[in-house]
């Protein structure tokens, strides 16, 4: 019997009533109702699926199988049901915007530039079109204002059916080889023509508006993405909002935005370069300190404290020490909530780092290691600093590693 497709046959078909062929219980708790005809256009050739209510319950998605429509649907039927079936009128309007409108960016592209359209997808947010070469900015711009110019001079939609035959002798922009008996045909006043199942407008100014909003290399040529409609509205809706924000919170002009990043960044790499030095500064501080303090052995100096600074400087204030070629450094600092710590030895120190790394790890559980002349680790500590620096001394005058 199969199911009667309004959508192929009017476009303002918007409801109707059918009888219920068949219904089953899905997976997913929903079931598949199929009827002796339907004005919701089932997900397919790169069209979105229309969704709709069927006396009332919701049809949350159709997609075709063995020539019949299947709608799914929130409520169980039975065969015989005579039922209302209503298209959502707005979801099937923006669906029929990106479809009229990727018709009318894709003839541009090949009428400008001779590229081919190999591909066409809509998700709910953007649609993509991949094209067979690459194009450039200039391009892209060029193809998305005459397809505007298409939609804006209001040019006729028709839609119509011919033997597969006769699409040799058509100037088709796309057609499909495949096809047998009855083709439908969608042809725009401006030389568009193809082979489609989709849905259209009349007329082509109910697309509204074609954006492209970025392209890019993709396989031998390029995927382009844009928006239509109540789509490329609620893009601009979004971020517009988005730049606004961003623009109050640099103190800008929605225009000055990018300037005033940039003067950030460059405001940021001067404060970090002051930090760097000043970082360089206080371990050089630091180390004299401790190098002046320090009491010379037989075995070298051995030289351990905990820094108020950050591990930068502590890494920097451990060279520093290890100048002098006699010093073993074990310098600790909290960074993160943990602490850190480095060993470092001077040229002609005896001991090695990797020990003293075993050392913490065996008295403290700490992690890390390194080589001989230098190592580096973290471990947990929940006592006062004074104390944890007396721990190290000892660790390092017992020469316990
Ligand atoms: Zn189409």
């Amino acid at each position: 019997m199969g199911c009667q497709k309004l959508y192929l046959e009017s476009m303002e078909t918007l409801a109707c009533t059918a009888t219920v062929l068949a219904c089953s219980l899905r997976a997913d708790g929903n079931f598949d109702v199929e009827t002796d005809r339907t004005p919701l256009f089932p997900e397919g050739g790169g069209q979105r699926s229309d969704t709709g209510t069927m006396n009332g319950a919701r049809i949350l998605h159709c997609r075709e199988e063995n020539g019949t429509v299947l709608h799914q649907v929130e409520k169980q039927f039975v065969p015989g049901d005579v039922v209302q079936i209503e298209v959502d009128a707005q979801t099937r309007r923006l669906h029929t915007q990106q479809h009229t409108g990727e018709h009318l960016l894709s003839f541009a592209y090949r009428q400008l530039f001779g590229a081919e359209n190999i591909g066409f997808h809509m998700s709910e947010t953007q649609v993509t079109i991949d094209l067979d070469r690459m194009l450039t900015d200039a391009q892209i711009a060029e193809g998305e204002a005459y397809a505007n110019e298409l939609v804006w001079s209001d040019r006729a939609v028709r839609v119509y059916t011919v033997d597969a035959s006769a699409m040799q002798a058509m100037p088709l922009r796309k057609k499909n080889e495949r096809l047998t008996g009855a083709v439908r045909i969608v042809e725009m006043e401006g030389g568009e023509m193809c082979t489609c199942c989709g849905t259209h407008f009349t007329h082509t100014a109910p697309v509204g508006l074609i954006k492209v909003l970025e392209h890019a290399r993709y396989k031998q040529g390029c995927r382009v993405v844009f928006v239509c409609g109540a789509l490329a509205l609620r893009w601009f809706a979004d971020e517009n909002s988005e730049l606004r924000r961003t623009a109050a919170q640099l103190s800008a002009k929605p225009d000055g935005v990018f300037d005033a990043v940039c003067r950030k960044e460059a405001q940021l790499a001067a404060l970090q370069a002051e930090l760097r030095q000043q970082g360089a500064q206080l371990a050089a501080l630091y180390a004299e300190k401790l190098l002046a303090e320090s009491t010379a052995s037989s075995d070298g100096r051995r030289i351990t404290a905990v820094l108020p600074a950050g591990f930068d400087v502590c890494r920097a204030a451990a060279e520093a020490l290890c100048r002098a070629d006699d010093v073993l450094a074990l310098l600790l600092c909290t960074e993160g909530g943990r602490w850190r710590y480095v060993c470092m030895a001077g040229e002609h120190c005896p001991e090695d780092c990797r020990k003293v790394a075993g050392a913490l790890r065996t008295a403290f559980g700490a992690k890390g290691g390194g080589s001989e002349k230098a190592a580096q680790g973290s471990l947990t500590y929940d006592g006062a600093p004074a104390r944890l620096e007396e721990q190290m001394r000892e660790v390092l005058t017992n020469g316990s590693f």
